[in-house]
């Protein structure tokens, strides 16, 4: 039976619309949404239902639309055992998932969008602009696929490719779902959401009462680099940023969380680190002896299509004592996965450009 897009989404169901559903709909007895409901939140989909009669499995792919993504391709990191999955959506599209392993438990980073239209020079996910947003369902999948596969996820980083809020009202139907004591149960304080930048969804974020961590790409002290390195900062610049991220630490009491990616001689001098320093004790007044803000540096990863250098590992540390001594909490990322191409988006472009490839080369002209 083919996956039909234009029929509900069972996996962007919580069990309440998922029990409507099938009492009302189909006719069937409540049991049977916990039976199915705990299928879908393992990553398995009508056909591995093995609980359920052959005919009730064909009935529900015949009325239902399940967008659990397929595993397309794993990469194990032999170095650090982080592991890369490339998932296919139902229409054929690539995202990524990146799984890691912490003492604290596993964590998943995952994918929001197929592609991104936020423009960062640094980043390999925008390059050819956004092909869609992610289904609810599409999110969750990628977690209880990778879940299936024994990844055993406690902790979600709204990380990968794509720009969360841009495709805020599903990323907030997958937070109902994900942290539902039905689903998955993750709580919110398990879960982090990174963003370039949207201030209005910002505000709305918070009014949203998950109290997730925000994180926020901050990547410069100033609006003219900012805005140079990210188009959205024309739009929402730093003061906006900044007095939107006060508004979600007051409303949430969640410590923000921000992005600093290094690069060469763009915003890594000491220089810069005071002013970024100045700019968190503008925002974040200290009466406390620490600001209720972390910093993770990140010396950029370099993508072959972008110019940028990443800072010397000299630049990186002294950036990060500056922070250190001026009472910020600083730290400089570790790298995780360098053998598997872990970082944000260059794998999906890889496998794209690969399968483009070899179509030229069976067929001789771009498809
Ligand atoms: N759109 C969201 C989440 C996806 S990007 C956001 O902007 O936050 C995830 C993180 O990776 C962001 O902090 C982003 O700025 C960073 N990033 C993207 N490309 C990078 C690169 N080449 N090197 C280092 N960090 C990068």
């Amino acid at each position: 039976m083919e996956n039909n897009i234009n029929r509900p989404d069972i996996m962007s169901m919580t069990k309440d619309e998922l029990r409507q559903y099938l009492t009302q709909k189909l006719d069937l007895p409540k049991f049977r949404a916990d039976q199915i409901y705990e299928w879908l939140n393992k990553g398995v989909g009508f056909e591995g239902m093995t609980n359920l009669p052959k005919a009730l499995r064909e009935k529900l792919a015949n009325e239902l639309f399940c967008s659990l993504p397929e595993i397309e391709e794993k990469f194990v990191s032999k170095i650090d055992g982080t592991v890369k999955y490339l998932f296919k959506l139902y229409d054929g599209n690539i995202i990524e998932s990146v799984v890691m392993h912490y003492s604290h438990g596993n964590s998943i980073c995952i994918s929001s969008e197929v592609g991104c239209n936020m423009g960062c020079r640094f980043c390999a996910s925008t390059i050819d602009g956004m092909k869609r947003k992610l289904l609810p369902g599409e999110m969750l999948g990628q977690i209880a696929r990778a879940n299936a596969d024994g990844a055993d996820i406690s902790n979600i980083v709204m990380m990968g490719i794509g720009e969360p809020l841009d495709n805020f009202d599903n990323v907030i139907k997958f937070l109902h779902l994900v942290t539902s004591e039905n689903g998955l149960n993750i709580g919110a304080r398990h879960i982090s959401l990174s963003t370039c930048g949207l201030a209005d969804k910002i505000y709305e974020l918070a009014r949203e009462s998950f109290g997730i961590t925000l994180s926020i790409s901050l990547h410069a002290c100033d609006d003219a680099t900012r805005s140079e390195i990210m188009p959205v900062n024309k739009k929402y610049n730093i003061e906006k940023l900044l007095t939107a991220c006060k508004d979600y630490f007051i409303t949430t009491g969640r410590r923000i969380s921000f992005e600093y990616t290094l690069i060469a001689g763009k915003n890594d001098s000491p220089d810069q680190a005071h002013k970024l320093a100045d700019l968190f004790y503008k925002y974040f007044t200290a009466d406390s002896k620490l600001l209720p803000i972390h910093v993770n540096l990140i010396p950029v990863n370099e993508v072959k299509e972008r110019d940028f250098k990443t800072s010397s590992r000299d630049a990186v540390n002294k950036f990060a004592e500056i922070l250190n001594k001026r009472k910020i909490n600083a730290t400089v990322r570790r790298k995780l996965g360098p053998d598997i191409n872990a970082s944000c988006g260059q794998l999906r472009r890889s496998y794209e450009q690969k399968k483009t490839d070899t179509l030229l080369d069976t067929k001789g002209s771009r498809v």
